[in-house]
């Protein structure tokens, strides 16, 4: 028995623990996983790292002796219990009873930039499934402070985020992260490595904060809703979407903005490269 699923069932029983299904709680209990996670995440004691669903600290056994502050964010309060018995000797381990969600990330990051040690935040998780859209995108569309964010999602989703727009297997997602951030894909790591087990396989990736943006946008809420907007309807093209969706006032409108791009006026918007979007939102 690996040392990590025998320490999982130990503080399970001591604390009376049982995995939430509601909360997404699959704990891992693979070394090989841990130590990949850590190592691609390149922490050292100039980073905060912000752990975002630390469940019983298994990730955190390894980030808080590498980097200068760890700052956990959990909305289970009995894994806050386990967290501050687990941690008590740590003067770098922070804990956040919250939902990640509500959390003024920004804010937080800036205070612990300002008090000197720390220089660049970076965000290491093992997301709670339900929710890894809206935490995505929250890290990335408040634009906050960060040098890397590196996560295990369900591979289905981690495919579509490394994604490069124009290759198949895009949605609206891939276009927001490739906006953002460079992305890569470290690991697949099976369903047996973690307890319970979840029912997918999932995949850490790795999405590195560009320091500015792929590509200058005249307007970026404008931009990412005509993206949103063209993907609504899967399979249909992109004029008939932005007509369904009121973007477009006729259809004729459409072909024509593309006619002046030299873009085909069948074209499926994940046949779009961002700069292509990007023409046509500036047409509109
Ligand atoms: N990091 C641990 C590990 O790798 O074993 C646990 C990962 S588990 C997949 C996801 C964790 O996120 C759980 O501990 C769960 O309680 C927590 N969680 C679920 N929803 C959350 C939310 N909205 N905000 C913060 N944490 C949340």
């Amino acid at each position: 028995m690996s040392s990590i699923l025998e320490e999982t069932k130990f503080i399970m029983k001591k604390y009376n623990i049982r995995a939430s299904k509601r909360l997404g709680q699959n704990f891992l209990i693979d070394e090989n996983v841990v130590e990949t996670i850590v190592d691609c995440s390149n922490i050292n004691e100039e980073d905060l790292v912000i752990e975002i669903g630390p469940g019983l600290g298994t990730l955190t056994s390894k980030l808080v002796e590498k980097a200068g502050k760890v700052i956990c964010i959990e909305l289970d309060s009995k894994m806050i219990t386990i967290l501050k018995d687990r941690f008590l000797l740590y003067k770098n381990f922070e804990v956040i009873n919250d939902d990640v969600l509500k959390v003024d990330l920004k804010s937080l990051i800036k205070e612990e930039k300002a008090n000197g040690k720390i220089k660049k935040a970076k965000i290491v998780a093992n997301l709670p499934y339900y929710i890894t859209t809206p935490i995505i995108m929250k890290l990335l569309e408040e634009e906050l402070d960060l040098e890397s964010i590196t996560i295990m999602i369900q591979k289905e989703v981690a495919d579509r985020l490394v994604a490069i727009p124009g290759d198949k297997n895009t949605g609206a997602i891939t276009y927001t992260v490739y906006y953002y951030a460079s992305s890569e894909k470290i690991l697949e790591v099976p369903n047996t490595s973690f307890i319970p087990e979840p029912e997918v396989t999932s995949e850490v990736i790795k999405l590195n904060i560009r320091k500015e943006p792929v590509v200058k946008t005249q307007n970026k809420e404008k931009l990412f809703k005509i993206i949103k907007c063209a993907f609504m309807q899967k399979r249909k093209t992109l004029v008939n979407s932005l007509y369904n969706a009121k973007i477009l006032q006729d259809k004729k409108q459409g072909i024509e903005i593309l006619k002046k791009l030299n873009i085909d006026e069948n074209v499926r918007p994940e046949e779009l490269t961002i700069e292509q979007f990007e023409n046509i939102s500036k047409n509109l």
